[in-house]
């Protein structure tokens, strides 16, 4: 049976957030399972493909982050945004710990729907819906849903008269990484007509909807989202709805957690009665840090300089920007590349346990389509000569990678998860 969403073990009783990777217990088992998969590959005899890009998922940390998000948010019920990570285990772990989920379209809720989730779990949170897939969300249950313009509230009338709408308001995403409101979101001279609209049409509005703007760093946006939602609230309340629930959205990262958390807190405190349900819809925060992906140098090309009298290598990778590393393009990362494993030796472990060796030469990494554009990183240094045959790995690529993934110049978009968990409390809810 789900483990209820207050049913966890008490989140300060020995758990150490990590901020990012785990303790050493958690590096040594990704280190392990880095070191396990890629010893099976041996580059002179091995099948095409066999020594593909992988990943390492740490559902550990997912479950930290959980436990985290209760500590800093207890009053925010998350509602995991599957367009970031759709991994079926990842989602299976947090069905599990009783998260809701944010679904943008029929096939990210028929996936929540499969694992056996209650429709009331989940909320399609996007404001310009594909018609049938509205047709499909009544079909289902999936009552709650966004909006943010007059021509939805006429097709929902059309198609699914007793949805439950959320408004989704504009916010101040200047500050973001992958900005949102330039798409969506209604404004604040617009919501009153739209409320109007909606209650002549008979429809149920029960909530405000916000998005600060994914990858956010100014925790002051909640601050604001928070104010404008609340006169929103005041609105709806003059035109006779009874809106209950609030939704906060996304835009949480690891690094500034605690701040956003504390600002968004205190500004629930002040501008939101306690009646109100409060949902949010992180996404990149859960599954950023839990997963490591392994690459294998399939080429090298060597750049002497000779009016420099320097030598530095481009290396091309077997995944690129066309692949997980789409998150240069889409999501504006910066992945951090690192010597996995350099001829014999292995330097995941080395490089945890302090190992510090100057730089000795100069690289840009590469992808491995025709395309220039291709480019992991332009420069980076390293402490070994790397070769074709060796691996790197790079951390924090596990949100906005594998679901942006295409197969451009016939290369896979389904790679290897090998699956570890460092918390006890993950492994025995998986069975790891
Ligand atoms: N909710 C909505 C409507 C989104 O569009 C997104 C991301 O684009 C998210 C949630 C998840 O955002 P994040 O990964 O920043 O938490």
């Amino acid at each position: 049976t789900p483990l209820s969403f207050k049913n966890l073990a008490p989140v300060d009783s020995g758990f150490v957030f990590p901020g990012n990777h785990g303790s050493h217990n958690a590096q040594q088992l990704i280190g392990d399972a880095l070191k396990g998969r890629v010893e099976n590959v041996d580059q002179d005899t091995c099948g095409a493909g066999e020594e593909d890009a992988f990943f390492v998922a740490d559902l550990g940390e997912v479950y930290r982050q959980h436990l985290r998000w209760k500590k800093n948010l207890g009053r925010v019920k998350p509602h995991y945004a599957v367009k970031c990570n759709p991994d079926p285990q990842v989602l299976r772990l947090l069905a599990e710990l009783g998260t809701g989920f944010d679904c943008a379209s029929k096939t990210e809720i028929e996936q929540v729907l499969k694992m056996g989730v209650d429709p009331s779990r989940i909320i399609y949170a996007q404001p310009c819906k594909t018609k049938s897939y509205v047709r499909y969300a009544a079909q289902h249950g999936v009552k709650q849903m966004t909006f943010d313009n007059a021509d939805e509230l006429y097709k929902t009338k059309q198609l699914f008269p007793d949805a439950e709408l959320f408004l989704r308001i504009l916010t101040d995403d200047s500050a973001s990484l992958c900005r949102l409101s330039q798409k969506f979101g209604a404004s604040l001279d617009s919501t009153n007509e739209l409320l109007e609209l909606a209650k002549k049409l008979e429809l149920n509005v029960v909530g405000v909807a916000f998005h600060v703007g994914s990858g956010a760093s100014d925790p002051k946006a909640f601050l604001k989202a928070i104010q404008d939602a609340r006169f929103v609230f005041d609105q709806a309340a003059t035109i006779g709805f009874n809106m209950h629930t609030l939704d906060v959205g996304g835009g949480f990262c690891g690094d500034t957690f605690e701040e956003m958390a504390a600002v968004l807190s205190d500004a629930l405190e002040l501008y939101i009665p306690q009646y109100v349900r409060v949902i949010g819809e992180p996404g990149r925060y859960y599954v950023s840090s839990a997963f490591t992906i392994a690459c294998h140098v399939i080429a090298r090309r060597t750049v002497a300089d000779a009016t420099l009298g320097t030598t530095s290598y481009m290396l091309y990778l077997n995944d690129g920007v066309y692949g997980n590393f789409s998150s240069i393009i889409f999501d504006h990362q910066h992945p951090v590349p690192q010597v996995l494993k350099c001829g014999d030796r292995f330097l995941y472990d080395a490089r945890r346990s302090g190992y510090d060796t100057p730089s000795m030469a100069e690289y840009s990494i590469w992808g491995p389509t025709c395309d220039g554009i291709d480019c992991i990183a332009a420069t980076c240094t390293f402490a070994e000569i790397v070769d074709v045959g060796d691996w790197l790995y790079f951390e924090d690529m596990g949100a906005y990678t594998k679901c942006s993934a295409t197969r451009f110049n016939g290369f896979t978009d389904s790679h290897e998860v090998v699956y570890v968990s460092s918390e006890p409390g993950a492994s025995a809810l998986m069975g790891l």
